[in-house]
């Protein structure tokens, strides 16, 4: 099995910045701006798996799979009730308003840029007419990534806070069997 920290951290990060840098003079996306933080994120278990064992690392994850847990109850919402009743992400800083693990955060977190006024992302916005860049290009070369790997389990796509746990729940029977 490829090693997905390779997958998704150094060659989506390079390719990222690469991107990033034709575009960034456009992008109005400012650090500790987090509406887009209060969409409904979904992800692969390639990503969960990358950023469950991170979190194990830096000794966060306890605390942040108690906010899983918590969220467990709105896993059935539609996305646009989700985003406008202002559920956040677990993994993000609340005092901060920084994404707690930027480097590794999922690429429907990594690709998304707008250039519109932030206001516009907003979930009290009444317009919610916000300009988002184009990223598809990003996105497929990251599926393509994930459809070479061979096991099945890292292709598949939960909310966030879902896959964290399955990650755990799974790690931790790898390692008691
Ligand atoms: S993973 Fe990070 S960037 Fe993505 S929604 Fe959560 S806090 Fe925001």
């Amino acid at each position: 099995m490829k090693n997905p920290k390779f997958i998704l951290g150094e060659s989506h990060a390079a390719s990222e910045k690469i991107r990033l840098s034709i575009i960034s003079p456009s992008i109005t996306c400012k650090a500790g701006c987090s509406h887009c933080c209060k969409r409904k994120i979904e992800i692969t278990m390639a990503e969960a798996f990358l950023l469950y064992s991170n979190l194990e690392d830096t000794g966060e994850w306890e605390s942040i799979k108690k906010e899983c847990l918590n969220l467990q109850k709105f896993t059935s919402l539609d996305p646009s009730v989700w985003f406008k009743s202002e559920i956040s992400c677990p993994l993000l800083d609340r005092e901060s308003n920084l994404c707690r693990v930027y480097s590794l955060r999922p690429v429907v977190c990594s690709s998304h840029f707008v250039t519109s006024n932030p206001d516009s992302c907003s979930p009290s916005s009444s317009s919610n007419s916000y300009s988002r860049i184009d990223t598809s290009s990003i996105k497929k070369e990251f599926l393509d990534n994930i459809s070479s790997l061979k096991d099945d389990i890292q292709k598949m796509i939960f909310p966030l806070s879902f896959a964290l746990l399955l990650a755990e729940r799974i790690r931790k029977e790898v390692i008691s069997e």
